[in-house]
């Protein structure tokens, strides 16, 4: 369990979102904390509920008007049972990702291809908008660039339908004294049991760019990255500028360092590079050039808000982000008892 009370395993998952009445409980707390209030006249206090209607609606016992739990949302309109947009919302925001359609719909269980297919798009369409505002400042960003494989019909072998994608990810170093166990993957040793990395990373950014020019790297790196931050780079001329010109603090190597001196000064930018392939190219079986920027998009979603599930799934189900925690901390604390009466762990 997230600590801050989000089901991060398809167990937990199942516990804390049982059924749909379980979903509208939470969509319900999650726009009114305190309790429901009508948006139309203010009264506060306890609505009539309409258990057997399949859309969502409280209506105020003072105006009778009618107001809909999913207003304002993904799930708005949509005949499809909340459960399922749970259910999708889960499965497109954790770490395990990116599905087809037709995954999705043997996933979730649904007789029709057009509707796994629609709930997918939606849910992607708040993943896919690119991230604003700039990364570094007090942490230093490691950038650098990476070809990715495009497909293209009658493609030939070579580099003629490849893409440069360039990245930028912030290194965190971790606190001196820090328990650096790992009990999964693990970089470094020390006597013989496994660590983690002395640094993680912080945001991501990626960007599909046409060639790997000066200007592209300086134009990439201006905006999206604080001004006066220390870049991090390889020895490719075209961050040779960065500091003279773009006001960087920048950490380069020299231009024929090796590759493991090159991996051990951008460790976490690599990482992303590799992941990102393999998912790039095991889930989607390659992307064509037009979508890829679209694909980096849903990958630096997830990745920014890896540390944060509730985030993540409140965000593509289109729930305001007004109402975050630590309002709902009590709800799956385990003091909350379920409607359903199971206590949630
Ligand atoms: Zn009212």
């Amino acid at each position: 369990m997230d600590p801050r009370g989000f089901p991060t395993t398809l167990s937990e998952f199942t516990k804390v979102f049982p059924d749909d009445t379980a979903c509208r409980v939470y969509l319900e707390k999650m726009r009114w904390p305190d309790g429901f209030v009508c948006p139309y006249c203010g009264r506060k206090g306890e609505p009539y509920r309409f258990p057997t209607r399949p859309t969502v609606v409280l209506r105020c016992r003072a105006c009778k008007k009618n107001t809909s739990l999913t207003a304002g949302t993904v799930m708005h309109s949509a005949h499809t049972p909340l459960s399922i947009w749970f259910w999708g919302a889960y499965l497109v925001t954790t770490q395990t990702p990116g599905q087809s359609a037709m995954q999705f719909q043997r996933q979730l269980g649904l007789s029709r291809y057009e509707t796994a297919y629609m709930i997918l798009q939606k849910l992607r369409a708040g993943m896919v908008r690119p991230e604003r505002d700039t990364i570094g400042g007090e942490h230093a960003v490691e950038v650098d660039e990476v070809l990715i494989g495009g497909k293209a019909r009658g493609a030939g072998r070579g580099n003629h339908h490849k893409v440069y994608v360039l990245g930028a990810v912030e290194q965190h170093v971790r606190k001196a004294g820090e328990d650096r166990a790992a009990t999964g993957r693990f970089d470094d040793y020390e006597g013989g049991k496994p660590l983690k990395r002395p640094v993680y990373a912080g945001r991501l950014r990626l960007q599909v760019v046409p060639d790997r020019k000066a200007a592209t790297c300086e134009a990439f790196v201006t905006s999206h990255v604080t001004p006066g931050s220390i870049v991090k780079t390889d020895g490719w001329q075209g961050y040779d500028n960065l500091a003279e010109t773009c006001g960087f603090t920048h950490d380069g190597l020299a231009m024929n360092a090796d590759h493991e001196l090159t991996d051990a000064h951008l460790p976490l930018i690599h990482l992303v590079f590799s992941n990102l392939k393999a998912w790039i190219l095991g889930t989607h079986h390659g992307v064509s050039q037009n979508h890829l920027q679209a694909y980096c998009n849903e990958y630096v979603f997830r990745f920014n808000r890896r540390f944060y599930p509730m985030t993540a799934f409140n965000s593509v189900l289109g729930i305001a982000a007004r109402t975050m925690p630590p309002t709902y901390e009590s709800l799956y604390s385990g003091e909350w008892t379920h409607p359903t009466g199971a206590k949630v762990a």
